[in-house]
C-alpha cells in the first residue's frame, strides 16, 4: 500500500526512531509498503519515519535492487564526496552535502538474519541520508548549499532517446523537477522482427506525462529543426536516442547539449557499450556525461562512475543498473550548472578510444566450437534481446541464460569423444552442450526459446520436448 509521505514540518520527521524488537509480520507489511511507496515517489531510499512510522527500518534501491534493513547500523565510513542530494520528505529542492564515499552498513533482513552491505558513491550516499532519517536529521540540516527546485527560471530541458534506457532517464528528470520543454524520440518502428510497430518506451512515457513529443525519421529531416527551437531549449539531454546529431541541432541549446553513454568513455564508443562490454568479459564498465560534439562519443567528459558488472548481469539487468547511474550522474552536473558552479570538461583521450559497434546477426549465433566462457559472455550481452542463438531440428533455438559447468561434475566424467554441439547427460531438468575447440567443456543451459514459443527455463521446455544425448544444437 502506498503511504503518504511526510514533510519536514512533522515533528514525526524530526524524532529519534525506536529500534525495532522483533521481526513480526507487521514488519514485513512495513517494508512492503515503503518499498512501493518509495518506487511510486521514485525516490531511491525511504525511512519508516518518513512514513510517520516509528521505527529504525529503511528500505534504499539505487537501481540494482532492493535493501530492505531492519535496525541499521554504520559500521565504519571511508573517504569523502560532495554531491547535490534530495529528499522526498522536503520536495522541491536539492543541497550539496558532503558525506563519506564508502560505507558499510549492518542490520537485519526481513527473515531477521543479519546482513552487512558495502556501498559506494552515490548508493553510501543513500544509505548516509537513510540512517540520518532514523535520528531525525534531515540533509538541510548538513546542506552547505540549498537550492530550489525547480525556480521559474529552470531550465527548460529537451529529452532525446528511444529504448528503455532513457525511460529511467525521463523519470529521474521529471521527478527531481526538471522542467521538460519535450521529448525527441525515434518514430513509431517494428520493434522486434515480425512485430506490429510499436512507440518507443520513451514515447509511452512522454505521453503519460502528456509532454510535447518530435518523432523525426531523423534529425536532419526537413522542419525539425524548427520545431525543437520552438521548445526553446536551455539544454538537451540525450541517452540512447539512436541519431547522431547535427551541428545546427547542437547549437539549438542555450547552454549545453548533454549524452549519457553507458560505458567508461573513451572506452567503447559507439551504438552497443553495454553488449560489447559484456562480450568482451568486461568485470566494470560506467557511465559518463559528455558535452556532446559532432564526433560521435568524443566530447569532453563532466562526469564519469564506475559500475560493476556482477557474473549474473545479462544487457537488460547490466542496461538497468547504468541507466539509474546515469540518471544520477547527469542530475548532479545539471544541479551543478543550475547554481552557477563551473563544471570543467576533461577532453577523452583519444590514444585510448576503443569501438563498440552494433551487434551483426552473425554475431547472434553461438558457435559451439568456442570456448564456454565465450559463448557465455554472448549469451549475456545478447539477453534479453535478441537473444543468442543456434539451431535444434532444424529450427532456430534461443539460449538467454546458461551457466559453465566443470566437465568433472557430470555423471561419468563428462569424457569421452565428443562434438561441439553434442547434448550431454540430458536428465529431466537440464540440458548440457559439449562445447569448446574439441568439444571438451561444458555448458548448462537454463532459459531458452525455441521456434514459435515464448521464452522459458530448460526444466519447462523439456517437459513437452524430450532432448536426447547425442542430438546435436548448432
Ligand atoms: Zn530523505
Amino acid at each position: 500500500m502506498i503511504r503518504p509521505i511526510l514533510d519536514s514540518s512533522h515533528p514525526e520527521v524530526r524524532q529519534r526512531a525506536r529500534p525495532v524488537r522483533r521481526v513480526t509480520r507487521q514488519i514485513w507489511k512495513l517494508l512492503d509498503d515503503m518499498a512501493v511507496t518509495m518506487y511510486d515517489a521514485d525516490g531511491v531510499g525511504l525511512a519508516a519515519p518518513q512514513i510517520g512510522v516509528d521505527l529504525r527500518v529503511i528500505v534504499v534501491d539505487v537501481g540494482d535492487g532492493l535493501i530492505e534493513m531492519v535496525n541499521p547500523e554504520l559500521l565504519r565510513s571511508e573517504g569523502e564526496q560532495t554531491g547535490y542530494e534530495g529528499c522526498l520528505s522536503v520536495p522541491g529542492y536539492v543541497g550539496e552535502v558532503t558525506r563519506a564515499r564508502h560505507v558499510r552498513v549492518t542490520g537485519l533482513d526481513r527473515q531477521g538474519r543479519r546482513i552487512w552491505v558495502d556501498a559506494d558513491d552515490f548508493k553510501a550516499r543513500a544509505f548516509q541520508h537513510e540512517l540520518d532519517h532514523l535520528e531525525g536529521v534531515l540533509y538541510v540540516d548538513k546542506a552547505q548549499r540549498l537550492v530550489r527546485l525547480p525556480p521559474e527560471t529552470a531550465y527548460r530541458l529537451v529529452f532525446m532517446g528511444t529504448p528503455e534506457f532513457g525511460v529511467t532517464v525521463l523519470r529521474r528528470l521529471a521527478r527531481h523537477g526538471f522542467k521538460l520543454a519535450g521529448v525527441v524520440t525515434q518514430p513509431d518502428r517494428p520493434r522486434a522482427r515480425g512485430q506490429a510497430v510499436l512507440p518507443s518506451p520513451v514515447k509511452r512515457q512522454a505521453l503519460e506525462y502528456g509532454l510535447p513529443l518530435l518523432e523525426p525519421e531523423n534529425p536532419r529531416e526537413p522542419g525539425f529543426l524548427e520545431r525543437l527551437r520552438e521548445l526553446r531549449p536551455d539544454v538537451i539531454v540525450t541517452a540512447a536516442y539512436g541519431f547522431v546529431l547535427p551541428p545546427e541541432v547542437l547549437a539549438v541549446p542555450k547552454l549545453v547539449a548533454l549524452n549519457i553513454h553507458p560505458s567508461l568513455l573513451p572506452r567503447y564508443r559507439g551504438p552497443a557499450p553495454i553488449q560489447r562490454a559484456l562480450m568482451a568479459g568486461e568485470r566494470e564498465t560506467g557511465v559518463t556525461v559528455i558535452r556532446m560534439s559532432e564526433r560521435v562519443d568524443a566530447g569532453e567528459v563532466l562526469a564519469q562512475r564506475p559500475v560493476p558488472i556482477e557474473p549474473e548481469d545479462d544487457a537488460g539487468s547490466l542496461g538497468a543498473k547504468l541507466a539509474a547511474a546515469g540518471a544520477e550522474l547527469v542530475i548532479d552536473v545539471l544541479h551543478r550548472l543550475a547554481v552557477g558552479e563551473e563544471v570543467p570538461g576533461v577532453p577523452q583521450d583519444e590514444s585510448a578510444a576503443t569501438r563498440a559497434p552494433k551487434i551483426r546477426p552473425e554475431e547472434e549465433r553461438l558457435d559451439w566450437s568456442r570456448p564456454a566462457e565465450q559463448l557465455l559472455h554472448q549469451i549475456r550481452a545478447l539477453s534479453p534481446k535478441p537473444g543468442a542463438y543456434t539451431f535444434y531440428q532444424g529450427q532456430r533455438f534461443k539460449v538467454f541464460r546458461a551457466e559453465p559447468l566443470p566437465a568433472a561434475e557430470l555423471p561419468g566424467g563428462g569424457t569421452g569423444a565428443l562434438q561441439p554441439g553434442e547434448l550431454v547427460a540430458v536428465d529431466a531438468r537440464s540440458a548440457v552442450v559439449a562445447c569448446g575447440p574439441d568439444g571438451g567443456q561444458r555448458l548448462r543451459l537454463l532459459e531458452v526459446q525455441a521456434a514459435g514459443r515464448r521464452r522459458m527455463s530448460v526444466a519447462d521446455f523439456l517437459r513437452g520436448n524430450p532432448l536426447r544425448p547425442g542430438e546435436r544444437l548448432g
